[in-house]
Protein backbone atom coordinates (compact mmCIF):
# COMPACT_ATOMS: atom_id res chain seq x y z
CA UNK A 1 0.00 0.00 0.00
CA UNK A 2 1.21 3.44 -0.55
CA UNK A 3 1.67 5.59 2.71
CA UNK A 4 -0.51 8.33 2.49
CA UNK A 5 1.18 11.93 2.34
CA UNK A 6 1.31 13.40 6.35
CA UNK A 7 -1.01 16.25 5.19
CA UNK A 8 -3.24 13.24 4.53
CA UNK A 9 -3.88 11.12 7.43
CA UNK A 10 -6.79 11.53 9.41
CA UNK A 11 -5.93 10.23 12.83
CA UNK A 12 -9.25 8.22 15.01
CA UNK A 13 -9.50 7.82 18.17
CA UNK A 14 -12.31 6.18 19.87
CA UNK A 15 -11.50 4.23 22.54
CA UNK A 16 -15.16 2.92 23.63
CA UNK A 17 -17.74 0.62 21.04
CA UNK A 18 -17.60 0.42 17.91
CA UNK A 19 -16.76 3.96 16.84
CA UNK A 20 -12.90 3.93 15.75
CA UNK A 21 -13.90 1.41 13.38
CA UNK A 22 -17.23 2.64 12.02
CA UNK A 23 -15.52 5.58 11.40
CA UNK A 24 -12.27 4.74 9.61
CA UNK A 25 -14.29 1.80 7.62
CA UNK A 26 -16.32 5.08 6.34
CA UNK A 27 -13.31 6.99 5.52
CA UNK A 28 -11.66 4.11 3.98
CA UNK A 29 -14.78 3.68 1.79
CA UNK A 30 -14.36 7.02 0.62
CA UNK A 31 -10.81 6.94 -0.51
CA UNK A 32 -9.23 8.59 2.55
CA UNK A 33 -6.34 7.54 4.59
CA UNK A 34 -7.85 6.49 8.34
CA UNK A 35 -5.33 5.55 10.93
CA UNK A 36 -7.15 4.17 14.67
CA UNK A 37 -4.85 4.74 17.45
CA UNK A 38 -4.99 2.93 20.27
CA UNK A 39 -4.21 5.53 23.20
CA UNK A 40 -3.52 9.67 24.06
CA UNK A 41 0.39 8.75 23.96
CA UNK A 42 -0.21 6.76 20.64
CA UNK A 43 -1.80 9.70 18.83
CA UNK A 44 0.76 12.30 20.16
CA UNK A 45 3.37 10.11 18.39
CA UNK A 46 1.37 10.04 15.40
CA UNK A 47 0.61 13.91 15.46
CA UNK A 48 4.52 14.21 15.49
CA UNK A 49 4.83 12.40 12.47
CA UNK A 50 2.28 14.56 10.82
CA UNK A 51 -1.42 14.58 10.41
CA UNK A 52 -4.36 16.26 8.34
CA UNK A 53 -6.97 16.05 10.86
CA UNK A 54 -7.64 14.41 14.60
CA UNK A 55 -10.86 13.10 15.05
CA UNK A 56 -11.51 12.21 18.55
CA UNK A 57 -14.24 11.06 20.32
CA UNK A 58 -15.48 13.72 23.84
CA UNK A 59 -15.37 10.35 25.97
CA UNK A 60 -11.47 10.24 25.03
CA UNK A 61 -10.82 13.58 26.05
CA UNK A 62 -9.89 13.35 29.98
CA UNK A 63 -6.86 15.38 31.74
CA UNK A 64 -4.52 13.33 30.13
CA UNK A 65 -5.57 14.41 26.74
CA UNK A 66 -5.01 17.51 27.66
CA UNK A 67 -1.34 16.81 28.78
CA UNK A 68 -0.63 15.18 25.69
CA UNK A 69 -2.46 16.51 22.74
CA UNK A 70 -3.00 19.95 24.35
CA UNK A 71 0.79 20.05 24.94
CA UNK A 72 1.30 19.10 21.46
CA UNK A 73 -1.33 21.62 19.92
CA UNK A 74 -0.30 24.51 21.90
CA UNK A 75 3.39 24.42 20.37
CA UNK A 76 2.43 23.68 17.12
CA UNK A 77 4.94 25.86 14.23
CA UNK A 78 3.04 29.30 13.14
CA UNK A 79 2.35 27.19 9.93
CA UNK A 80 0.18 25.05 11.55
CA UNK A 81 -3.77 24.85 12.97
CA UNK A 82 -4.21 20.88 13.02
CA UNK A 83 -8.33 20.60 12.53
CA UNK A 84 -9.59 18.77 15.67
CA UNK A 85 -13.20 17.23 15.51
CA UNK A 86 -14.60 15.76 18.44
CA UNK A 87 -16.89 13.70 18.15
CA UNK A 88 -19.73 14.41 21.44
CA UNK A 89 -21.87 12.22 22.78
CA UNK A 90 -24.82 14.51 23.60
CA UNK A 91 -26.01 16.59 20.66
CA UNK A 92 -28.49 19.47 23.05
CA UNK A 93 -27.92 23.09 22.22
CA UNK A 94 -26.72 24.23 25.72
CA UNK A 95 -24.19 21.43 26.18
CA UNK A 96 -22.77 22.48 22.81
CA UNK A 97 -21.65 25.99 23.84
CA UNK A 98 -20.52 25.11 26.99
CA UNK A 99 -18.34 21.92 25.21
CA UNK A 100 -16.75 24.40 22.77
CA UNK A 101 -15.75 26.55 25.95
CA UNK A 102 -14.14 23.34 27.93
CA UNK A 103 -12.23 22.24 24.72
CA UNK A 104 -11.21 25.31 23.75
CA UNK A 105 -7.55 24.05 24.91
CA UNK A 106 -8.45 21.90 21.39
CA UNK A 107 -7.52 25.38 19.34
CA UNK A 108 -9.15 24.32 15.47
CA UNK A 109 -12.28 22.53 17.14
CA UNK A 110 -15.43 21.30 15.34
CA UNK A 111 -18.15 19.44 17.45
CA UNK A 112 -19.61 16.58 15.29
CA UNK A 113 -22.88 15.08 17.01
CA UNK A 114 -24.03 11.24 16.92
CA UNK A 115 -25.01 9.80 15.64
CA UNK A 116 -22.87 10.65 13.35
CA UNK A 117 -24.20 10.47 9.38
CA UNK A 118 -21.54 9.82 6.52
CA UNK A 119 -21.83 11.96 4.04
CA UNK A 120 -21.31 14.72 7.10
CA UNK A 121 -17.95 12.79 8.29
CA UNK A 122 -16.49 12.74 4.40
CA UNK A 123 -17.05 16.03 3.55
CA UNK A 124 -16.10 17.90 6.64
CA UNK A 125 -12.92 15.41 6.46
CA UNK A 126 -12.28 16.38 2.85
CA UNK A 127 -12.55 19.79 3.75
CA UNK A 128 -9.85 19.64 6.61
CA UNK A 129 -7.67 17.89 4.57
CA UNK A 130 -7.21 20.63 1.97
CA UNK A 131 -7.25 23.23 4.14
CA UNK A 132 -4.32 21.33 6.11
CA UNK A 133 -2.59 20.74 2.69
CA UNK A 134 -2.30 24.56 2.58
CA UNK A 135 -0.55 24.84 5.61
CA UNK A 136 1.52 22.17 4.65
CA UNK A 137 2.23 23.39 1.06
CA UNK A 138 2.81 27.09 3.16
CA UNK A 139 5.43 25.26 5.41
CA UNK A 140 7.30 24.09 2.39
CA UNK A 141 7.62 27.85 1.11
CA UNK A 142 8.69 29.09 4.69
CA UNK A 143 11.76 26.37 4.91
CA UNK A 144 12.85 27.43 1.73
CA UNK A 145 12.63 31.01 2.38
CA UNK A 146 14.46 30.11 5.87
CA UNK A 147 17.29 28.20 3.20
CA UNK A 148 17.23 30.95 1.14
CA UNK A 149 17.93 33.32 4.06
CA UNK A 150 20.21 30.96 5.63
CA UNK A 151 22.18 30.90 2.08
CA UNK A 152 22.48 34.45 1.83
CA UNK A 153 24.20 34.75 5.48
CA UNK A 154 26.45 32.48 4.83
CA UNK A 155 27.36 34.40 1.68
CA UNK A 156 27.26 37.45 3.44
CA UNK A 157 29.92 35.92 5.73
CA UNK A 158 31.64 34.79 2.96
CA UNK A 159 31.87 38.55 1.52
CA UNK A 160 33.25 39.61 4.54
CA UNK A 161 35.57 37.39 4.27
CA UNK A 162 36.70 38.00 1.19
CA UNK A 163 37.03 41.83 1.61
CA UNK A 164 39.09 41.59 4.82
CA UNK A 165 42.06 39.96 3.00
CA UNK A 166 42.47 43.11 0.89
CA UNK A 167 41.40 45.43 3.86
CA UNK A 168 43.93 44.15 5.93
CA UNK A 169 46.92 44.17 3.60
CA UNK A 170 45.64 47.95 2.71
CA UNK A 171 45.28 48.76 6.51
CA UNK A 172 49.02 47.20 7.24
CA UNK A 173 50.63 49.38 4.45
CA UNK A 174 49.09 52.08 5.41
CA UNK A 175 50.61 51.44 9.06
CA UNK A 176 54.01 50.81 7.50
CA UNK A 177 53.45 54.21 5.44
CA UNK A 178 52.29 56.56 8.51
CA UNK A 179 55.36 55.08 10.65
CA UNK A 180 57.77 55.60 8.41
CA UNK A 181 56.46 59.09 7.32
CA UNK A 182 57.29 58.08 3.59
CA UNK A 183 55.68 55.63 1.28
CA UNK A 184 58.03 53.20 -0.20
CA UNK A 185 57.19 51.65 -3.81
CA UNK A 186 56.63 48.85 -2.26
CA UNK A 187 54.19 49.79 0.29
CA UNK A 188 52.12 51.95 -2.35
CA UNK A 189 52.03 48.77 -4.71
CA UNK A 190 50.37 46.68 -2.18
CA UNK A 191 47.85 49.55 -1.64
CA UNK A 192 47.36 49.87 -5.36
CA UNK A 193 46.93 45.81 -6.07
CA UNK A 194 44.52 45.47 -2.84
CA UNK A 195 42.49 47.96 -3.82
CA UNK A 196 42.02 46.90 -7.37
CA UNK A 197 41.30 43.68 -6.09
CA UNK A 198 38.87 45.32 -3.64
CA UNK A 199 36.69 46.75 -6.96
CA UNK A 200 37.20 43.52 -8.72
CA UNK A 201 35.00 42.01 -5.56
CA UNK A 202 32.82 45.21 -5.70
CA UNK A 203 31.93 44.75 -9.10
CA UNK A 204 31.50 41.11 -8.79
CA UNK A 205 29.28 41.46 -6.01
CA UNK A 206 26.67 44.05 -8.00
CA UNK A 207 25.81 40.80 -9.87
CA UNK A 208 25.43 38.33 -6.78
CA UNK A 209 23.48 35.81 -8.59
CA UNK A 210 26.29 35.27 -10.56
CA UNK A 211 29.39 34.78 -7.86
CA UNK A 212 27.41 32.89 -5.90
CA UNK A 213 26.03 30.28 -8.68
CA UNK A 214 29.86 30.30 -9.91
CA UNK A 215 29.39 32.14 -13.10
CA UNK A 216 32.63 34.55 -12.23
CA UNK A 217 33.80 35.88 -15.59
CA UNK A 218 37.76 35.97 -15.91
CA UNK A 219 39.88 38.68 -17.40
CA UNK A 220 42.22 36.81 -18.76
CA UNK A 221 45.30 38.26 -21.01
CA UNK A 222 49.36 36.77 -20.91
CA UNK A 223 50.74 36.86 -17.13
CA UNK A 224 54.08 36.38 -15.43
CA UNK A 225 53.23 33.80 -13.21
CA UNK A 226 56.87 34.15 -11.34
CA UNK A 227 56.38 38.05 -11.09
CA UNK A 228 52.56 37.25 -9.50
CA UNK A 229 54.04 34.97 -7.49
CA UNK A 230 56.73 36.76 -5.71
CA UNK A 231 54.01 39.88 -5.46
CA UNK A 232 51.46 37.33 -3.97
CA UNK A 233 53.78 36.02 -1.01
CA UNK A 234 54.60 39.56 -0.57
CA UNK A 235 51.54 40.63 -0.27
CA UNK A 236 51.00 37.98 2.57
CA UNK A 237 54.38 38.36 4.50
CA UNK A 238 52.70 40.83 7.13
CA UNK A 239 50.03 38.08 7.91
CA UNK A 240 52.82 35.35 8.46
CA UNK A 241 55.41 37.63 9.99
CA UNK A 242 52.13 38.36 12.56
CA UNK A 243 51.65 34.70 13.24
CA UNK A 244 55.21 34.04 13.88
CA UNK A 245 55.53 31.94 10.45
CA UNK A 246 58.71 32.32 7.96
CA UNK A 247 57.27 32.54 4.44
CA UNK A 248 59.92 32.22 1.34
CA UNK A 249 59.09 32.15 -2.14
CA UNK A 250 61.42 29.15 -4.06
CA UNK A 251 61.17 30.59 -7.78
CA UNK A 252 63.11 28.71 -10.26
CA UNK A 253 64.73 30.70 -13.57
CA UNK A 254 63.05 31.26 -16.31
CA UNK A 255 59.66 32.60 -17.18
CA UNK A 256 56.43 30.92 -15.73
CA UNK A 257 54.04 32.38 -18.65
CA UNK A 258 50.58 31.64 -18.42
CA UNK A 259 46.78 33.27 -19.95
CA UNK A 260 45.20 34.10 -16.69
CA UNK A 261 43.20 36.55 -14.53
CA UNK A 262 46.09 37.74 -12.65
CA UNK A 263 43.72 39.58 -10.07
CA UNK A 264 42.51 35.99 -9.59
CA UNK A 265 45.52 34.30 -9.72
CA UNK A 266 46.44 36.43 -7.04
CA UNK A 267 43.46 35.21 -5.03
CA UNK A 268 44.39 31.70 -5.60
CA UNK A 269 47.93 32.14 -4.19
CA UNK A 270 46.75 34.34 -1.57
CA UNK A 271 44.15 31.79 -0.13
CA UNK A 272 46.79 28.91 0.02
CA UNK A 273 49.47 31.17 1.75
CA UNK A 274 46.54 32.19 4.03
CA UNK A 275 46.07 28.67 4.49
CA UNK A 276 49.23 27.67 5.15
CA UNK A 277 49.91 30.45 7.57
CA UNK A 278 46.53 30.29 9.14
CA UNK A 279 46.69 26.15 9.89
CA UNK A 280 50.45 26.48 11.56
CA UNK A 281 51.98 27.37 14.44
CA UNK A 282 54.12 29.60 15.90
CA UNK A 283 57.79 28.82 14.11
CA UNK A 284 55.88 27.18 11.42
CA UNK A 285 57.28 27.92 7.65
CA UNK A 286 55.70 28.31 4.24
CA UNK A 287 57.75 27.66 0.99
CA UNK A 288 55.91 28.75 -2.19
CA UNK A 289 57.54 27.14 -5.15
CA UNK A 290 57.43 27.32 -9.00
CA UNK A 291 58.67 25.82 -11.63
CA UNK A 292 57.19 24.19 -15.26
CA UNK A 293 56.75 20.85 -15.65
CA UNK A 294 55.38 18.68 -18.75
CA UNK A 295 54.00 22.10 -19.85
CA UNK A 296 52.28 23.41 -17.05
CA UNK A 297 53.18 25.58 -14.62
CA UNK A 298 53.40 23.94 -11.34
CA UNK A 299 52.97 26.16 -8.03
CA UNK A 300 53.29 24.37 -4.55
CA UNK A 301 52.21 26.16 -0.94
CA UNK A 302 53.77 23.92 1.41
CA UNK A 303 54.13 23.84 5.36
CA UNK A 304 55.04 22.05 7.96
CA UNK A 305 51.28 23.05 9.86
CA UNK A 306 48.47 21.19 11.27
CA UNK A 307 48.49 18.52 8.41
CA UNK A 308 45.24 17.03 7.10
CA UNK A 309 43.88 13.28 7.05
CA UNK A 310 43.65 11.48 4.14
CA UNK A 311 40.22 11.33 4.35
CA UNK A 312 40.25 15.33 4.27
CA UNK A 313 41.90 16.02 1.42
CA UNK A 314 39.49 16.19 -1.28
CA UNK A 315 36.84 17.29 0.77
CA UNK A 316 38.09 20.54 2.10
CA UNK A 317 37.86 21.87 -1.59
CA UNK A 318 33.71 21.44 -1.10
CA UNK A 319 31.89 24.65 -0.34
CA UNK A 320 31.82 25.17 3.74
CA UNK A 321 33.79 22.19 4.42
CA UNK A 322 36.01 22.83 7.57
CA UNK A 323 37.60 19.68 8.82
CA UNK A 324 36.21 19.42 12.34
CA UNK A 325 38.44 20.27 15.32
CA UNK A 326 38.38 22.54 18.14
CA UNK A 327 41.54 24.13 16.72
CA UNK A 328 40.14 25.28 13.60
CA UNK A 329 37.15 26.59 15.05
CA UNK A 330 39.24 28.60 16.67
CA UNK A 331 41.00 30.35 13.32
CA UNK A 332 37.93 31.82 12.17
CA UNK A 333 37.08 31.28 8.25
CA UNK A 334 34.35 29.91 6.40
CA UNK A 335 35.04 26.94 4.61
CA UNK A 336 35.27 28.90 1.48
CA UNK A 337 38.56 29.99 0.24
CA UNK A 338 39.47 26.57 -1.17
CA UNK A 339 35.97 26.52 -3.00
CA UNK A 340 37.24 29.28 -4.40
CA UNK A 341 40.68 28.27 -5.68
CA UNK A 342 39.32 25.28 -7.23
CA UNK A 343 36.36 27.04 -8.56
CA UNK A 344 39.00 29.32 -10.40
CA UNK A 345 41.97 27.39 -10.82
CA UNK A 346 39.63 24.72 -12.84
CA UNK A 347 38.17 28.08 -15.08
CA UNK A 348 42.00 28.55 -15.82
CA UNK A 349 41.92 25.46 -17.38
CA UNK A 350 44.17 23.55 -14.39
CA UNK A 351 43.63 21.52 -11.50
CA UNK A 352 44.49 21.38 -7.29
CA UNK A 353 45.13 18.88 -5.36
CA UNK A 354 46.25 18.27 -1.50
CA UNK A 355 48.99 16.31 -0.27
CA UNK A 356 49.70 15.43 3.67
CA UNK A 357 51.45 13.21 5.46
CA UNK A 358 48.36 13.24 8.04
CA UNK A 359 47.33 15.08 11.56
CA UNK A 360 50.37 17.10 12.67
CA UNK A 361 52.82 16.73 9.15
CA UNK A 362 52.12 19.46 7.08
CA UNK A 363 50.38 20.07 4.14
CA UNK A 364 51.39 20.74 0.46
CA UNK A 365 48.45 22.31 -2.03
CA UNK A 366 49.92 21.96 -5.81
CA UNK A 367 48.11 24.11 -8.36
CA UNK A 368 48.93 22.92 -11.98
CA UNK A 369 47.79 25.84 -14.84
CA UNK A 370 48.35 25.39 -18.72
CA UNK A 371 51.40 27.36 -19.97
CA UNK A 372 50.39 30.49 -22.45
CA UNK A 373 51.54 29.55 -26.04
CA UNK A 374 53.55 31.54 -27.08
CA UNK A 375 52.06 33.94 -28.89
CA UNK A 376 50.16 34.93 -25.95
CA UNK A 377 53.08 35.48 -23.72
CA UNK A 378 52.92 38.61 -21.96
CA UNK A 379 54.51 41.88 -23.54
CA UNK A 380 57.18 44.55 -22.33
CA UNK A 381 56.32 46.25 -18.99
CA UNK A 382 53.78 48.78 -19.13
CA UNK A 383 54.38 52.24 -20.11
CA UNK A 384 54.62 54.85 -17.42
CA UNK A 385 51.45 56.60 -15.92
CA UNK A 386 51.94 60.28 -16.55
CA UNK A 387 51.99 61.60 -19.79
CA UNK A 388 54.09 65.08 -19.17
CA UNK A 389 53.23 66.53 -22.88
CA UNK A 390 49.86 67.21 -21.88
CA UNK A 391 47.86 70.60 -22.96
CA UNK A 392 46.69 72.42 -19.79
CA UNK A 393 42.49 72.23 -19.57
CA UNK A 394 40.68 74.01 -17.52
CA UNK A 395 38.78 70.88 -15.15
CA UNK A 396 35.47 71.83 -13.09
CA UNK A 397 35.24 68.67 -10.47
CA UNK A 398 31.36 68.58 -8.90
CA UNK A 399 31.35 66.42 -5.99
CA UNK A 400 29.62 66.40 -2.88
CA UNK A 401 32.64 64.39 -1.27
CA UNK A 402 35.41 66.59 0.04
CA UNK A 403 37.84 63.31 0.01
CA UNK A 404 36.81 62.87 -3.96
CA UNK A 405 37.06 66.57 -4.93
CA UNK A 406 40.81 66.89 -3.08
CA UNK A 407 42.40 63.71 -4.87
CA UNK A 408 40.86 64.63 -8.35
CA UNK A 409 42.23 67.96 -7.56
CA UNK A 410 45.42 66.30 -6.94
CA UNK A 411 45.51 64.32 -9.94
CA UNK A 412 44.53 66.79 -12.19
CA UNK A 413 46.47 68.95 -11.24
CA UNK A 414 49.97 66.30 -11.55
CA UNK A 415 48.18 65.61 -14.96
CA UNK A 416 48.97 69.37 -15.88
CA UNK A 417 45.47 70.61 -15.88
CA UNK A 418 44.21 73.93 -14.04
CA UNK A 419 41.31 72.80 -11.90
CA UNK A 420 38.19 74.75 -10.09
CA UNK A 421 35.95 72.91 -7.42
CA UNK A 422 32.18 72.63 -6.73
CA UNK A 423 30.38 70.60 -3.93
CA UNK A 424 26.90 70.18 -5.07
CA UNK A 425 24.70 70.77 -8.65
CA UNK A 426 23.64 74.43 -8.33
CA UNK A 427 27.06 75.36 -7.20
CA UNK A 428 28.64 73.65 -10.11
CA UNK A 429 26.09 75.25 -12.77
CA UNK A 430 27.38 78.92 -11.66
CA UNK A 431 30.73 77.64 -11.77
CA UNK A 432 30.85 76.23 -14.93
CA UNK A 433 29.69 79.54 -16.23
CA UNK A 434 32.04 81.69 -14.13
CA UNK A 435 35.09 79.61 -14.73
CA UNK A 436 34.06 77.89 -18.06
CA UNK A 437 35.80 74.76 -18.18
CA UNK A 438 37.03 72.66 -20.99
CA UNK A 439 36.16 69.54 -18.80
CA UNK A 440 33.84 69.42 -16.33
CA UNK A 441 33.77 65.67 -14.26
CA UNK A 442 30.70 65.57 -12.32
CA UNK A 443 29.53 63.03 -9.93
CA UNK A 444 25.85 61.65 -10.41
CA UNK A 445 24.71 61.40 -6.55
CA UNK A 446 25.01 65.05 -5.73
CA UNK A 447 22.90 66.62 -3.37
CA UNK A 448 19.86 68.77 -4.44
CA UNK A 449 20.43 68.54 -8.33
CA UNK A 450 21.85 64.89 -9.43
CA UNK A 451 25.14 64.50 -12.15
CA UNK A 452 22.20 63.81 -14.97
CA UNK A 453 20.53 66.87 -14.36
CA UNK A 454 23.65 69.05 -14.19
CA UNK A 455 25.03 67.58 -17.35
CA UNK A 456 21.35 67.86 -19.04
CA UNK A 457 21.55 71.94 -18.27
CA UNK A 458 25.31 72.32 -18.83
CA UNK A 459 24.62 70.46 -22.46
CA UNK A 460 21.18 73.16 -23.07
CA UNK A 461 23.33 76.10 -22.04
CA UNK A 462 26.59 75.40 -23.57
CA UNK A 463 25.97 72.81 -26.37
CA UNK A 464 29.04 70.10 -27.17
CA UNK A 465 31.07 72.87 -26.00
CA UNK A 466 32.38 71.29 -23.17
CA UNK A 467 33.56 67.70 -22.32
CA UNK A 468 31.03 66.48 -20.04
CA UNK A 469 32.91 63.32 -17.79
CA UNK A 470 30.34 61.55 -15.57
CA UNK A 471 32.65 59.69 -12.64
CA UNK A 472 30.66 57.92 -10.42
CA UNK A 473 29.40 54.88 -8.19
CA UNK A 474 26.75 53.31 -10.23
CA UNK A 475 28.27 50.94 -12.58
CA UNK A 476 25.87 48.67 -14.57
CA UNK A 477 25.08 49.24 -18.01
CA UNK A 478 21.78 50.70 -17.45
CA UNK A 479 23.55 53.89 -15.82
CA UNK A 480 26.28 54.59 -18.55
CA UNK A 481 23.31 54.85 -20.83
CA UNK A 482 21.42 57.53 -18.64
CA UNK A 483 24.92 59.24 -18.34
CA UNK A 484 25.02 59.45 -22.32
CA UNK A 485 21.14 59.96 -22.82
CA UNK A 486 22.19 63.02 -20.25
CA UNK A 487 24.45 64.24 -22.16
CA UNK A 488 27.79 62.92 -20.73
CA UNK A 489 30.26 61.97 -23.29
CA UNK A 490 31.94 59.38 -21.01
CA UNK A 491 30.96 57.52 -17.73
CA UNK A 492 33.96 56.61 -15.63
CA UNK A 493 33.04 54.08 -12.50
CA UNK A 494 34.69 54.51 -9.16
CA UNK A 495 37.39 53.96 -8.31
CA UNK A 496 39.28 55.82 -11.35
CA UNK A 497 42.68 55.04 -11.55
CA UNK A 498 45.06 58.47 -13.03
CA UNK A 499 45.79 56.77 -16.13
CA UNK A 500 42.17 56.41 -16.77
CA UNK A 501 41.62 59.99 -15.73
CA UNK A 502 44.26 60.79 -18.49
CA UNK A 503 43.16 58.78 -21.33
CA UNK A 504 39.56 60.47 -20.56
CA UNK A 505 40.61 63.57 -21.30
CA UNK A 506 43.35 63.66 -23.82
CA UNK A 507 40.51 61.31 -25.84
CA UNK A 508 38.44 64.71 -26.52
CA UNK A 509 41.64 66.69 -26.91
CA UNK A 510 41.34 67.90 -30.65
CA UNK A 511 45.03 68.49 -30.30
CA UNK A 512 46.26 64.88 -29.73
P1 LIG B 1 38.64 28.25 5.82
O1 LIG B 1 40.12 28.35 5.91
O2 LIG B 1 37.96 29.57 5.71
O3 LIG B 1 38.05 27.38 6.88
P2 LIG B 1 39.09 26.89 3.31
O4 LIG B 1 38.13 26.48 2.26
O5 LIG B 1 40.21 27.77 2.92
O6 LIG B 1 38.24 27.55 4.46
O7 LIG B 1 39.68 25.58 3.95
C1 LIG B 1 38.82 24.52 4.28
C2 LIG B 1 39.41 23.69 5.41
O8 LIG B 1 40.55 22.98 4.94
C3 LIG B 1 39.91 24.52 6.57
O9 LIG B 1 38.87 24.81 7.48
C4 LIG B 1 40.98 23.62 7.17
O10 LIG B 1 40.38 22.70 8.05
C5 LIG B 1 41.51 22.85 5.98
N1 LIG B 1 42.80 23.41 5.49
C6 LIG B 1 42.95 24.31 4.50
N2 LIG B 1 44.26 24.58 4.30
C7 LIG B 1 44.95 23.85 5.19
C8 LIG B 1 46.35 23.68 5.47
N3 LIG B 1 47.30 24.34 4.80
N4 LIG B 1 46.68 22.82 6.47
C9 LIG B 1 45.73 22.15 7.14
N5 LIG B 1 44.40 22.26 6.92
C10 LIG B 1 44.02 23.09 5.95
Amino acid sequence: MIRPHRSERVLVLAPIGRDAEVASAVLRGAGLSALVCRDIGDVVQELRAGAAVLVIAQEALADAARDGIGEWIAHQPPWSDLPVFVVTGNPSRLDHARTLRQLSWLGNLLLLDRPLRRATLVSVVRSAIRARQRQYAAREVLAAREREVEARDQFLAMLGHELRNPLGAIVLALDVIDRRGTAEPRQLDVVRRQSRQLSRLVDDLLDVSRVTSGKIALHRHPVELAVLTGRAVEAMQPPAAAAGVSLRAEIAPGEVPVLGDPVRLEQVIANLVGNAVKYNRPGGHVVVSLETSGGDAVLRVRDDGIGLAEADLERVFDTFVQVDSGLDRARGGLGLGLTLVKTLVTMHGGQVRADSAGAGKGSTFTVRLPLAAPADRPAGPRRDAAAPEVRPRRVLVIDDSPDNREVAQSALEMLGHKVSLAGDGPSGIEEAFRYDPEVVVIDIGLPGLDGYEVARRLRAARGRGMVLIALTGYGQPDDRQRALAAGFDLHLTKPVEIEALRRAIERFDPGV
